[in-house]
Parts: structure tokens; sequence; C-alpha cells
């Protein structure tokens, strides 16, 4: 399998630092608004990564973290007069609810910031005693210049940064590229107590102290949204790097921007949808065949009509399952035979070409493709004298496709109406095709429920009795 590695700037063969077993750390929400459904395509994206790992064989252990004490949440929580702790326990609730909306796995483990304070305690006082870092009346500060690799991830070197970096006359640190660790207590904000007083967390060393707690100094692929590239991950490899002298992460993985207009889509624009908002019209599986039917590193354009282009892509492919439930209903053969299971086993070829594509760098937009044509042809040769034994390894074999996706895994109610609709059409097929038997079979299976055809010159009418 092969992965593009951000830090790299090429695609690796992707080895996992235990056989069979994936760590994975991916930067999760700030917990103080409902969510975009631009920071749901990054959530979407790893969603897939990690089930199409799982679909590999390998276990995947996933961390996904609450940004749960920072600027905004202190501004919001005294805004609307509660307590960051409140906000956070709020939005964290509606993450929930939204995440579950699109299908998207829980995580092994979602940690908040604030759970781990004694912990980042810990890893800022490592980081002084090593000489990484030091402290100004109450602040602490990561010095930059003394790890040699800063810089590394977004492919900038010290003093291109350094030239193009503003100083900022309130802060107290010695060096406009260095970065702070913790934060004095202003008035009014909630604080933990530490070694240089009341203070909170800065946000990349949460990242470090949980991604080392929960996963271990190494891990395997460390993901989150391309504005995460600098400064946020590359501050991260600066602290845990600093702290263990060992690699932090095998593989940096960044999705780009869902825009609106060619503008990212985000708060401060307010070109932004909500989550919710978009699961009110549309189902997950739309959302989801949206955000994967590009490459998760090429820019996605949002619009209500590309929304309507993938509900009906996806209604092609719930289709097709739908007839193929409907036949399996409706046939009288059980058993497949010589010539269907060679079919069968051809259809594997899909298989084949979907773990291909999906092996390129999770390439889920040519996997869709793959998709489709396997639907076609499921479509075309499997009908109403196939057995139920193909039947079901057609749609087994849809679904299973479909899973790493996120996507198919709901089996549609069929109405009345479509059923009969659906039979009607059948009976016509075998009608031109002088199969009587089972024109003959249609009509009576039908009667038996009590609906009644009648054949008339405008076509076949129904009626329930
Ligand atoms: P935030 O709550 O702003 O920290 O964002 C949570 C995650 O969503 C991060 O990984 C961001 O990089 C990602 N993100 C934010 N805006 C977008 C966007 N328009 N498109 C894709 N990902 C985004
Ligand atoms: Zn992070």
């Amino acid at each position: 399998m092969k992965v593009f590695n951000t830090l790299t700037r090429q695609k690796e063969e992707f080895i996992s630092l235990v056989p069979g077993e994936v760590k994975m750390y991916v930067c999760g929400p700030t917990v103080y608004n409902l969510f975009h459904i631009g920071n749901a395509r990054t959530f979407i994206v790893f969603d897939t990564i990690r089930r199409y790992l799982e679909y590999r064989g390998y276990k995947v252990k996933f961390v996904q973290n609450f940004t749960d004490i920072d600027d905004k949440m202190i501004k919001k929580a005294n805004d609307e007069d509660t307590t960051v702790k409140e906000l956070g326990d709020r939005y964290i609730d509606e993450y929930y609810k939204d995440a579950d909306g699109l299908k998207i796995k829980r995580a092994s483990i979602n940690p908040r910031a604030t759970e781990y304070i004694n912990e980042i305690i810990d890893f800022v006082q490592g980081l002084i005693e090593k000489g990484y870092a030091y402290e100004i009346n109450g602040d602490v500060y990561f010095s930059t210049k003394k790890f040699s690799g800063y810089g590394k991830l977004s492919g900038q070197n010290l003093d291109d940064l350094q030239a193009g970096a503003r100083i900022n006359v309130d802060e107290r640190k010695s060096d406009p590229m260095d970065f702070a660790v913790w934060k004095a207590q202003k008035p009014g904000e909630p604080a933990w107590e530490s070694p240089w007083g009341m203070g909170r967390p800065g946000w990349h060393i949460e990242c470090s102290c949980m991604a080392k707690n929960l996963l271990g100094e190494t891990i395997d692929i460390h993901a989150g949204g391309s504005d995460l590239v600098f400064p946020h991950h590359e501050n991260e490899i600066a602290q845990s790097e600093s702290l263990t002298d060992k690699t932090f992460a095998n593989y940096w993985i960044h999705c780009a921007f869902l825009n609106v207009n060619n503008q990212k889509m985000s708060k401060s624009l307010n070109n932004f949808f909500t989550v919710r908002e978009v699961l009110e019209e549309y189902d997950a599986d739309v959302v989801r065949f949206l955000m994967l039917s590009g490459h998760y590193r090429v820019q996605l354009n949002f619009s209500h009509d590309l929304l309507d282009s993938a509900k009906a892509s996806v209604e092609r492919l719930y289709n097709s399952i739908t007839n193929l439930q409907h036949l399996y209903g409706n046939v009288s053969r059980d058993n497949i035979n010589e010539e269907e299971t060679k079919y069968l086993q051809g259809l594997n070829a899909y298989r084949e070409r979907y773990i291909e594509k999906m092996d390129d760098d999770f390439n889920t937009a040519d996997a869709i493709s793959v998709l489709f044509d396997l639907a076609k042809d499921i479509n075309t040769n499997i009908d109403a004298n196939s057995s139920k034994e193909l039947i079901q390894g057609a749609i087994d074999l849809m679904r299973e496709l479909g899973s790493p996706l996120g996507i198919l895994q709901h089996s549609k109610k069929v109405s009345l109406e479509e059923e009969v609709e659906k039979l009607i059409e059948e009976r016509q097929k075998a009608r031109k095709e002088k199969n009587w038997a089972l024109s003959d079979k249609i009509r009576d299976d039908l009667k038996a429920r009590g609906i009644v055809l009648e054949d008339t010159p405008q076509g076949v009418r129904w009626k329930q009795i």
C-alpha cells in the first residue's frame, strides 16, 4: 500500500511499526460550536482511511482529540456566560450527534486536552530540563532554534520563516519563531497549577502529549487538515522529537480543503454550512460520496448542485442493490450453478481493481468508478433466472466495497408501489422473452398477495383487492 507522506513529499510504501497494527492520531475539533461541512471532509477522509486499513486487515488504534481549552473556547464561554467546561461538554455531545450522523466510526479514544494537564506539565518540564524550552514570567516557550529539524514538515527553513514572522509586542518570547507550550493565566481565564504558576497548555503541546501517552513515542500516522501542516504539526514534531529523540510519526497525511467559490470554507469567512443543516436534507451516504468523489489531496468545491448530483449517483448504486434484493425475494432457484459460479468468481476482478486503487494513496475517486462498473455488470447479467446464491453474492460484494467508504450499508425499505412496478417490469421482460412460466409465476405471486394485474392497451394496470 502506498501513502503520500507530507514529510517526504512523495508516495511511500506503507509499513507499520508493528505488523498488522496501526497507531493513528488525527487532530480533532475545537469544541466551541457545531462543526461545518469543511471540517467534515477531513473527518470523513480519515474515517475512510481508517476503515480501509481495517478492511485490509490492520488493527487500528485511532485517537482523535477534542481541543477543549483555548482562546476561542474562553471567549465563547464568556460571551455565553458559561464555563469552558460546560461549553466543551455541550459541543462534544453535539460533535457525536453529527459524526454519528455522517457514519464516522467512533475513535478508539477521544481524549480531551483538559484531562491531560498533569502529563502536559511533565512534558513541558522535560523540554525545559533538556534546554528546549524556557520560562518567562509564567509563560513557557519552545526555542525553535534549538531543534535542528524545525521546518522539515512544511519544507521551510528557519531563516525564511523568521524573515516572514511578525513580532508581536505583547509576547515576551526571546525569538519571534518561538511558540508557547504553557501560557500564564490572564484575569478571568481557567487555569491549572504548575511549576510556573497558574496557567494553561498551548495548543500544539496537547497533541504531542496525548499522542505520546496514548499511542507511544513513535506513531504510524499523524493526520489533519492541510492548514495544520504549519505551524501546528511542525511544532508538534519539534516538541515531541526534542523530548524523545525519536521520530514522532512515520507518515504525515493531510486532507485538502473543502472550498466555497474557491475559498476555504471557514467560520471566519462566514461561508459555511453546518453538518446538521446538510444532514437535514441529504443522507450521510450522499455527503460521504461527495467528499470521496475527489482525491483527498485535491481541493474540492462545495455546492448544492454537487450534493444533488452525488445524491443521484448514490441512488444509482442503491438501485442495483434494491433490484437484487427484490430479485432475491422472487426467484425460485436457491443454489448457484456452474456457470453462475464462474460469473461470481469473475466479479472478484472488481475487488482487485478496487484494492489497487485504494492501495494507491487511497484513491477513493477511482474506487468509486470501480463500484459503478460492478453495478453495471450486475445489472446486465443478473436477472429473474438467477439463483438466490448468486444474487446474494453480488449484494455482498457491493456492500463489501462500499463499506470502507462508509456507503451502501443500509437496506432501503422498498415501498409497495416500487416493488409492484418492478415486478410488472420483470413480467413484461419475461413475456417478451416468451418465458411464460416466469410471467405466470409473477402474476400468481402477486395475486396471492392481493394484487391483481390488468393488461390494458395503455399498459399494465394493477390494483390491490
Ligand atoms: P478546527 O476545529 O478549526 O481546528 O478544525 C478541525 C479540523 O478540520 C482540522 O483538521 C482542520 O484542518 C479541518 N478543516 C477546517 N476547515 C476545513 C475545510 N474547509 N476543509 C477541510 N478541512 C477543514
Ligand atoms: Zn493537533
